[in-house]
């Protein structure tokens, strides 16, 4: 057994001033330290409706998911109905709290959405706009650079890649995959190293052969109880901050009390060299219970 590395994605400004809270309360109350990815641009998370045009699936896993009950209209509509909110002017308040409570907080991106559907078709220059219009929020409020990123929607490109690896970030989390890793791009090897998720997430499960919130806990937990190497899970503000928080702090006290050791990933980063990590291409992949493709490690190299 080897640890638990909790991944935290704020995507939205409910997740930011009413998931963040929930969490910092029920991580605090256990002396669980984890790692919070905040997007810090507008949150357009009502256009993600319009994905049902664009992306095959999306509509039967939105009802599947129940995906209105769990995130609330306003966060569905904000952006298309609803003005778009800037997530950055509540980080204010937020991203020092997190800190002061000895949680990690990185970056997720800047438009959550724009990132998502688009990354594939964005120029370097503006995907770097993109990483550097969060930088600059984040270090307004923080008073220096993050140096974790996570993509939104583990959307990693070659330029996403090379645009991370210029500001100098020490790790970043944008894929799913097994574990740590330098991610290869044709014939270019990024030497900013990666720790994938390594576990399905909530709302993945949640979608998935109709799993209840408890079952499919039980079902990450019997993972990470199984597996010998540190594991890495993504949860999101929205949902295990929100209606999910009660299982989600059960789920925490079982693995505490089976000795599984909680981490934040930039702990781990700082104890890995790169040179002894190895390379490994990114591919494109599904991922049962999620719409579209996912950016994840190639396993054949990994032997
Ligand atoms: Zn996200």
């Amino acid at each position: 057994m080897g640890g638990l590395g909790l991944k935290i994605d704020v995507d939205t400004l409910a997740g930011l001033v009413q998931g963040v809270p929930a969490l910092l309360r029920l991580l605090g109350a256990r002396g669980v330290r984890a790692s919070f990815f905040v997007a810090l641009g507008p949150d357009n998370s009502g256009r993600a409706i319009f994905r049902v045009f664009r992306q095959r699936g999306f509509l039967a896993k939105m009802l599947r998911t129940r995906a209105p009950s769990l995130y609330g209209w306003r966060t569905l509509l904000s952006g298309t109905l609803l003005p778009a909110p800037h997530i950055g002017a509540h980080a204010g308040e937020l991203l020092p709290r997190m800190a002061a409570a000895g949680h990690e907080v990185g970056l997720h991106g800047y438009d959550h959405v724009l990132w998502h559907d688009r990354l594939l078709t964005m120029s370097k220059k503006d995907i770097r706009r993109q990483v550097e219009g969060a930088q600059a929020v984040f270090a307004g409020v923080l008073g220096q650079p993050a140096h974790a990123f996570a993509a939104p929607g583990w959307q990693a490109s070659r330029a996403s890649r090379e645009v991370l690896a210029e500001m100098g970030f020490l790790y970043a989390s944008d894929t799913r995959g097994t574990g740590p890793y330098l991610p290869r791009f044709g014939d270019w090897v990024s030497p900013v190293l990666e720790l994938p998720t390594t576990l399905p997430t909530l709302d993945e499960l949640l979608g998935f052969q109709g799993l209840s919130a408890r079952e499919a806990f039980r079902l990450v937990e019997q993972r990470v109880l199984r597996r010998t190497l540190p594991q890495v899970f993504t949860l999101h503000a929205e949902l295990e901050g929100g209606p999910l928080q009660e299982e989600f702090a059960r789920f925490l006290d079982r693995l505490g009390e089976q000795g599984v050791e909680f981490f934040r990933l930039g702990d781990w980063a700082a104890k890995l060299r790169p040179r002894e990590v190895p390379p490994a291409a990114v591919v494109r992949g599904r991922l049962p219970g999620r719409a579209g493709w996912v950016s994840c490690q190639a396993q054949e190299e990994r032997a």
